[in-house]
């Protein structure tokens, strides 16, 4: 049991923390921790050591309570996650200390992290790791006419009603006029003088040349298709994909990060020969499915398997089956809660011309279930529109039959950053009773931060392979270094912020040069060597290694 030696030094008291241990058959007295001049302070120093190091003993001998096994998430509301983003760093009102600006949105030190890393995942899943898929980066000002030409300058606006009750202004259809109440309230909405309400943004280039933020990233895809299509030599069927900011002047932004003025689009133009059958085999994965006919007759969602959905002819292409299971797999394979998702096919009604069949992804989010990505068949609509407006002729030649053609956007996954980080939070969003605190289980890749490194006492030897873990982990990752405070409220703090794992550096530590890892989800421990350290960490991170053989298993 460690205790407090005081030492009185050219008249000034010195507090130590000292322990008595048997070495060599003898009981010596050995050096912990200075405490400082003050008794008082003394005191809480080494209670805070004295816990931390109790702590580490549990651990050691492995009696720690284990928390349940992962759980389903907590439901929270909207605001309630919104508070708590706020609360963790992770999203804030843009401006707030100006009282803030509805629809905008500035993104924290966790926040910036997770959604610096689900773009670099996404990017990874639908670039990289395919053999048809090349990237660009377009402009957020671009021609004009590219709006012009794509239709958003004439028809790109919303409804724009007040409800006569609450007052409160909203979007709806054209379809709707006359048809709907309010959201807010259920009160009558001011038809008689609802407004059409253009989202583009508008602004000036130079003295006075009218120009458009992008509401969407596709038609820089668009625009740049044939210089792009050239350059990568790509061969049909191909991709092309951005991820970008986009503009629209909502007229009610609201859920939180949801329907927000400025955001960012994650978007594929996936463009065919005409009538060229996809070559892909669909994902043996289930959704429920809620078909145009069940929307109709006011019928349920079913549950189903996508090639089933595509063999009774509800999914109408091949083309559309893989990409919808696609994309579905993109939100399972990063740990979304797949109980939560359904595909809702467009009707009649809310089809463009040129599409054939239109899917949403939806989540089931506290206020609804919403769209979360659109997955629409394009035609080639949009290329021969630029066709028109430029006077460029954009059609490919197909070596094989030496025809040349315009090819068919058949699909076009477009999906909302925001969105997507929502969805995440909520099913990583635990409120665990038992440690009494949130914990944010969100997939390794995901997490904000990889690993905190704790040296387990403020002490020079502890410190020094504390940094040097830093040092070898922060080549690679975002770490970080938490030495104040208890080692529970260490965990506490670094379980609210998503971190998957803690690294502490204790009294073996210094022996045998290793440290103990600990699993943010079920709080078990291992003990890996520092030299070790990086490489596991890394198997950990992309799911390659159970954790319990990943080292020493405590
Ligand atoms: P909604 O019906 O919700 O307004 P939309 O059908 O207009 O969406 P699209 O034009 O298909 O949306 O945009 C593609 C994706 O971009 C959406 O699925 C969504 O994830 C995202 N998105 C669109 N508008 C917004 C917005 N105002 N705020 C945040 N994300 C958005």
């Amino acid at each position: 049991m460690p205790f407090i030696v005081k030492k009185r030094i050219n008249g000034n008291d010195y507090y130590y923390l000292r322990q008595s241990i048997r070495e060599e058959g003898k009981v010596v007295s050995k050096y912990l921790a200075y405490l400082g001049k003050n008794r008082g302070e003394a005191e809480k120093k080494a209670k805070e050591i004295m816990n931390n190091i109790e702590t580490n003993q549990k651990i050691v001998a492995g009696n720690v309570p284990k928390t349940e096994e992962p759980t389903e998430a907590t439901k929270i509301s909207v605001d309630d996650m919104a508070m708590f983003c706020k609360r963790k760093g992770f999203v804030y009102a843009s401006g707030e200390i100006y009282g803030g600006l509805a629809g905008f949105w500035d993104f924290g030190p966790l926040g910036a992290e997770l959604k610096n890393n689900l773009k670099r995942e996404w990017w990874k899943y639908h670039v990289y790791s395919r053999e048809d898929v090349v990237g660009i980066d377009g402009s957020i000002i671009t021609h004009p006419m590219v709006w012009k030409a794509s239709g958003h300058v004439d028809s790109f606006s919303d409804v724009f009603v007040v409800c006569k009750e609450c007052k409160k202004p909203s979007k709806i259809d054209r379809a709707e006029i006359g048809k709907v109440k309010c959201i807010n309230c259920q009160g009558e909405y001011d038809f008689a003088n609802a407004k059409d309400f253009m989202l583009m943004f508008k602004t000036t280039v130079g003295l006075d040349t009218l120009a458009y933020l992008r509401p969407e990233t596709a038609q820089l895809i668009f625009a740049d298709f044939k210089s792009v299509s050239e350059n990568s030599r790509a061969k049909l069927p191909f991709g092309i994909a951005q991820i970008g900011k986009a503009f629209r002047n909502e007229i009610a932004p609201r859920d939180f990060i949801f329907r927000n003025r400025e955001f960012e689009q994650m978007e594929i133009e996936y463009f065919v020969k005409p009538g060229e059958d996809c070559p892909y085999e669909i994902p043996n994965e289930e959704i429920l499915v809620f078909s145009a006919e069940a929307q109709e007759k006011a019928e349920e969602p079913v549950k189903m398997k996508f090639k089933e959905a595509l063999e009774k002819g509800i999914i109408k292409k091949k083309w559309h089956a893989y990409w919808l299971s696609n994309e579905f797999l993109f939100f399972k394979n990063l740990g979304a809660n797949t109980d939560n998702f359904r595909i809702r096919q467009h009707a009649k009604t809310e089809l463009a011309h040129y599409s054939s069949d239109c899917w949403d992804l939806e989540y089931n989010f506290p206020f609804g279930w919403k769209e979360l990505e659109g997955i629409a068949d394009r035609s080639n609509y949009d290329l021969k529109q630029h066709e028109k407006f430029s006077k460029k002729d954009l059609t490919v030649f197909d070596e094989e039959t030496k025809e040349r053609f315009l090819p068919e956007v058949i699909c076009e996954p477009s999906l909302g950053v925001e969105r997507a980080f929502l969805v995440f939070m909520f099913d990583a969003y635990h409120d665990d009773k038992k440690r009494n605190n949130i914990v944010l289980k969100l997939h390794p890749k995901l997490s904000p931060v990889k690993a905190a490194i704790f040296p387990i006492i403020k002490k020079p030897e502890f410190e020094e392979i504390a940094t040097k873990v830093l040092s070898i982990l922060n080549q690679e990752w975002n770490v970080l270094y938490d030495k104040s405070g208890s080692i529970g409220r260490r965990y506490a703090r670094n379980d609210e912020a998503g971190t998957p794992y803690c690294i502490t550096i204790d009294g073996d530590s210094l022996k045998n040069n290793d440290v103990t890892i600990r699993d943010r989800d079920t709080t078990q421990q291992i003990r890996v060597k520092v030299s070790d350290v990086k490489d596991v960490l890394r198997k950990l991170i992309n799911r390659e290694i159970e954790f319990e053989k990943a080292g020493r298993k405590l």
